[in-house]
This record gives structure tokens, sequence and C-alpha cells, in this order.
């Protein structure tokens, strides 16, 4: 059998993981194979005790409902509970444990590592894992102050005193302040989800504005940002740079990302 890495979750059949991973096997000719494989609640401890009794085994991805249920049953040796709270790639460590880890918030980051966020201001719409994962790296990079917009404020707040962060939690539908990054990590945006009514008016010409929504790929809120001739990050450069750090923990080896395009082309068709 060949060495193999899957991505878990349940549902998982519309995940776009093994597409990315399978790409970057086959353009780096290695001898191995990228999964999709359908885990339940109650079959994760299960599922993980098999892969510690696989030689082959070189790791997962996990997707939802799976990414805070992991945690438990992985060791944590990074921190990872106290930071993103959540597991989203779990690896074999020399020794043999399985260890969890979060590449989510290096995901998100890769894309805007060329901006100074330094005591800058941002806006991010959500209060869920994406966002928790997107305040992490933004706390990481001294950003200055963060305002959330979310359905639930309370949230909102929690969150951003979680990480001893300077900002404003407020309500979906508060006018943007002038910020210099404008994130959507909610669902709103999303095929089958409604859609997120901003004005951007606020926003300086310099912003940048990021949905880690990714189908559709372009939604309402880059249109805009587009039509303001505002910088924008669309949701698979997230998806693309967070399976690129996983990629590294499985295989050993930094995926092409001089082929993105010809990637992104694939993962749109
Ligand atoms: P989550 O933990 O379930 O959080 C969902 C967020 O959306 C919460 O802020 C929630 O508000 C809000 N929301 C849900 N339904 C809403 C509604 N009807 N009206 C207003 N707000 C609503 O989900 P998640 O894991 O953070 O994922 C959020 C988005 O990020 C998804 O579209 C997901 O596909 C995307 N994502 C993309 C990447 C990537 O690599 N590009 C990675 C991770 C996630 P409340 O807090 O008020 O419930």
């Amino acid at each position: 059998m060949k060495p193999y890495a899957e991505v878990i979750g349940d549902p998982i059949a519309h995940s776009k993981s093994p597409a990315i991973h399978g790409f970057w096997l086959d353009a780096l000719g290695i001898d191995a194979e990228y999964r999709a494989m359908r885990v339940s609640p109650d079959g994760l401890a299960a599922y993980f005790d098999s892969c510690r009794a696989d030689p082959e085994w070189r790791g997962c991805n996990i997707t939802i409902p799976h990414k805070q249920a992991a945690l438990d049953l992985v060791e944590d040796r990074g921190g990872v509970r106290q930071s993103i709270g959540a597991v989203n790639t779990v690896i074999r460590a020399e020794d043999g444990a399985l260890i969890g880890t979060n590449t989510d918030a290096g995901g998100f980051y890769s894309p805007i590592a060329g901006l100074d966020l330094e005591g800058r201001h941002a806006v991010v719409i959500g209060a869920g894992g994406a966002a928790r994962a997107i305040l992490f790296a933004l706390s990481k990079v001294g950003i200055g102050r963060v305002t959330i917009l979310n359905r639930n404020v309370l949230k909102a707040a929690a969150l951003l005193s979680s990480f001893g962060m300077k900002g404003d939690a407020m309500p979906l539908g508060s006018p943007l302040p002038a910020a210099d990054l404008l994130v959507n990590a909610s669902v709103l945006g999303m095929d089958g989800q409604p859609s997120l009514d901003l004005d951007l008016s606020p926003l300086p010409e310099d912003a940048v504005v990021y949905d880690v929504v990714y189908a559709p790929l372009e939604t309402r809120l880059l249109a805009q940002a587009r039509a303001r001739e505002l910088d924008i990050v669309d949701g698979l450069e997230m998806l693309i740079g967070q399976a690129a750090l996983a990629f590294e923990l499985f295989f050993g080896v930094e995926p092409p990302r001089d082929r993105d395009e010809e990637l992104r082309a694939l993962l749109v068709k």
C-alpha cells in the first residue's frame, strides 16, 4: 500500500482537499495518495486508533463536525486548544503520538503577508471558527484594533476578549469604520446562505477586502470591492494556503505554489 493522507468529516463529498493535494502529489511525482473519508462523530476515536496502527498513514485534515472533538483525542503539543480552539490537521510525531495542529491561521495570513498590519484597524464579519483563526493570526502580527460585526454580539465580544484585543463588537448592519482590512469570516454570501449587505464607502482607497467564502468565488462583497477598485483576496487563497501548510507536514516537501493559477482553474471547474 502507498503512503496516504486524507480529509475526514461528515459529510465529506463536497471537500476540495483531495483535488488540491492530488494536484500537488501529481505535480511533484510523489507516489502517495490523498483521499476523502467520511467519519461519523461516533467513529472518530476508532478512526484515530486505526491511524495509530497504520504505518502508511501520514496525517489527515479535519473538517465539520470534528474540529473541536479531535482536540480530546489527539495530543495538543502546540497549545491549539488555548489559541484557535480547533484542530484542522493531525500528523504523527516521531515518537508515534498523533498531534493536532491548525493551519487555518497561517493559510489566512499567507496571501496578505506583504501588508504591514501593525497598529492598523481590521473589521471581521463573523465570530465562528474561521473568525477565531483569523483573530489569532491578526493578534500575532500586532493589529491595532479589530471591529467584529456578528449576528450574536456577545459571542463577538467574547472572541475579542479571549485574544485581549482592542476593538468593538457590533451587530450586523452597523456602519463600517474606515478600516485598513475588511474580512468576511461568516457564512454570509455563501451559496445557499443569506447575502452580506455592506456599504463599503467608509473604507479608504488602500483598504484590502478579503472574503473567506469560496463558493461562489466572486461573492457580492468582492464584486463591490472590485467596483471600488480596492485590493481583494478570495476564499480560494486561504483554502490553498491552509492546504499547503498541511501538505508539507504530511509529505515533508513544499507544494509547487508557482502552479496556483492552474490549481485554481481546476478548483473552479
Ligand atoms: P461557524 O463556526 O459555523 O460560524 C458561522 C458564522 O456565520 C458565525 O459568525 C455566525 O453568526 C454567522 N452566521 C451563520 N448563519 C448566519 C445568518 N443566517 N445570519 C447572520 N450570520 C450568520 O463557521 P466557520 O467555520 O467559521 O465558517 C465560516 C465561513 O468561512 C464558511 O463560509 C466557511 O466555508 C468559510 N471558511 C473558509 C475557509 C477557507 O479556507 N477559505 C476556511 C474556513 C472556513 P453567529 O455567531 O451569530 O451564529
